[in-house]
């Protein structure tokens, strides 16, 4: 079976969800990734050891225009014929999948989290990961937009040969004046480490014990989306059903209630620790370790055991 599978090469680095994606595509069929941009060969042949055979690079245009990547996937999943075609349903995912669907006419799965069944049936996560449903594409090909942070990456075998091809992906309709990117060193969505803050820290003055545990840590920052909300941190920091899905090592979480739908962007998270005053708040239900405690002595006390433990 001959996979595709789009990943966004634009940045310094390649990021976790493209090797997520190419790990999924590989338990599918034989893997071939079409990327643009400038990303040069050693970096892009890499992607061999999660399951690439091969690398396709357009080389004649730069950055995320969803209209021309829309074409160069076209492009290239008519070049090698591919039966399936992954994407991450991430930001970009989202844009292009759909409308690669309806430019191929092929039956498109969004927000998949685990690999297609014997009979083509694939699980999506419904009800914020309360529980799965069941999907069938009804076209001889499909499109799936892989959930980010809904498998773990596996590395199993080496570095692929990198081609470039021309995906005739035409001229660019807007212009990108400026690229900002977000505050602080660490992407969310890659972080192995995150402390997070919601509504019990009462207000953006007290954020600094949440930033000091995380600079202690070498953490990732994340609030809950009244936080986010209310302007008192940045609307990427925000995690749950309707930010960010995150899968650290860690978490840690203070002041925040757990309601279903932070959970639903958390609960991948292999070690949850809840700092909050409610002994009956219902994000202890879901936590490896709780402390009931005031988050305003917790977080420092926390954060000079760290500094200590380093020292
Ligand atoms: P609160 O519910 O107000 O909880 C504050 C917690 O802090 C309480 O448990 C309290 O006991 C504790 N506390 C108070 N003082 C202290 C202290 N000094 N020390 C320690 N603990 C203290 N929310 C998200 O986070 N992410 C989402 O993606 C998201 N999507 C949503 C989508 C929809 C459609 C809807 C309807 C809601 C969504 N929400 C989301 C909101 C969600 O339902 C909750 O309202 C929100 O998560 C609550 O945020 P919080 O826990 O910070 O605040």
């Amino acid at each position: 079976m001959s996979v595709l599978v789009y990943i966004n090469s634009n940045g310094e680095k390649i990021a976790k969800n493209a090797f997520e994606a190419v790990t999924y595509a590989k338990k599918i069929g034989d893997v071939t990734v079409v990327t643009n941009g400038k990303a040069d060969d050693s970096m892009l042949s890499q992607l061999g050891k999660y399951g690439a055979s091969k690398v396709m690079v357009d080389r004649s245009f730069e950055g995320i225009d969803e209209q021309q990547l829309t074409k160069m996937v076209a492009t290239a999943a008519e070049k090698i014929d591919a039966n399936t075609i992954i994407f991450s349903n991430d930001l970009i995912g989202k844009a292009v999948a759909p409308r690669l669907s309806v430019k191929m006419n092929v039956g498109l799965v969004a927000g998949a989290s685990g690999v297609p069944e014997a009979d083509g049936t694939i699980p999506v996560n419904v009800f914020s990961g309360k529980a799965y449903g069941y999907v069938k594409v009804n076209t001889d090909k499909k499109i799936i937009a892989l959930l980010p942070n809904s498998i773990p990456v596996e590395e199993t075998g080496s570095e692929a040969p990198v081609e470039e091809f021309e995906g005739n992906a035409g001229e660019s309709r807007v212009t990108v004046k400026e690229t900002k990117l977000p505050e602080g060193d660490i992407p969310l969505p890659e972080a192995e480490l995150v402390v997070s803050g919601g509504r019990g820290l009462k207000g953006p003055e007290n954020w600094g014990m949440i930033t000091d545990l995380a600079k202690e840590l070498g953490a990732a920052t994340a609030c809950s989306r009244p936080v986010s909300d209310s302007d008192w941190r940045p609307h990427h920091e925000h995690v749950g059903q309707t930010g960010v899905a995150i899968a650290p090592n860690l978490y840690i979480a203070a002041g925040i209630s757990g309601a279903i739908q932070h959970l639903a962007g958390v609960n991948r998270s292999k070690v949850i620790v809840v700092i909050n005053t409610d002994d009956e708040a219902p994000f202890f239900k879901a936590a490896d370790y709780g402390v009931v405690g005031d988050a305003f002595e917790v977080l420092p006390r926390l954060t000079e055991a760290v500094k200590k433990f380093k020292a």
